[in-house]
């Protein structure tokens, strides 16, 4: 894991890096392959929770090789501040019909566990037939809620990360790597 200290050309806020590309890649792979262990005959409907999981879902659905169909829906939690409101709403729903569908929430990374139980009870109201939670980030030391996480891909201490579809103020989900801001 590179220590490297990046200053930013725009706002020279300072940020460490935490995963670079490849050892991003590396989890995805690994969940990629659970996954196609435990849902090649399940016809999967991912729902991917944005904004912050796009990357990660776009990265992941491309390893997987089975028929599987694909949405998003939002819940608003952090607003634009780092530190999350302590309440969730829904801002966006799935299109495709969730009853009876095998659902696996995608889900950048689970925090305080908040959004993300708040995400599964809605998702579990809708009548699947199965729902599990894939996040690529587990920040466990924050947590407030318990949730069931049943396909995880990388760890993070506490710190406010960036980068690979995760934001600051909007800004920084482009980078390929994911970042602390602050150091
Ligand atoms: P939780 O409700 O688990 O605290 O947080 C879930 C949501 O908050 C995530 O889906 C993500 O959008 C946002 N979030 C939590 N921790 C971080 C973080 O370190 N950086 C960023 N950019 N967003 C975070």
């Amino acid at each position: 894991m590179s220590q490297k200290f990046i200053m930013n050309r725009f706002n020279q806020e300072k940020r460490r890096q935490l995963y670079d590309s490849q050892e991003i890649n590396k989890a995805i792979v690994k969940i990629a392959g659970y996954i196609n262990h435990d849902y090649k005959e399940l016809n999967p409907l991912l729902i991917g929770v944005l904004k912050g999981g796009f990357v990660f879902l776009a990265d992941l659905v491309r390893l997987l090789d089975m028929p599987l169909e694909i949405d998003f829906i939002q819940v608003s939690s952090y607003g634009r501040n780092r530190e999350s409101s302590g309440r969730a709403e829904l801002i966006l729903e799935p299109q495709i019909p969730v009853s009876g569908r095998h659902v696996l929430l995608i889900e950048d990374i689970v925090d305080t566990g908040l959004t993300t139980g708040f995400a599964m009870d809605y998702i579990g109201k809708l009548k699947p037939s199965s729902a599990k939670l894939c996040t690529l980030i587990d920040k466990p030391s924050r947590r407030k809620v318990e949730v069931e996480i049943h396909y995880c891909g990388l760890e993070a201490p506490d710190g406010f990360l960036v980068g690979y579809g995760l934001d600051c103020d909007e800004k920084y989900r482009n980078l390929p790597g994911i970042y602390i801001l602050g150091g």
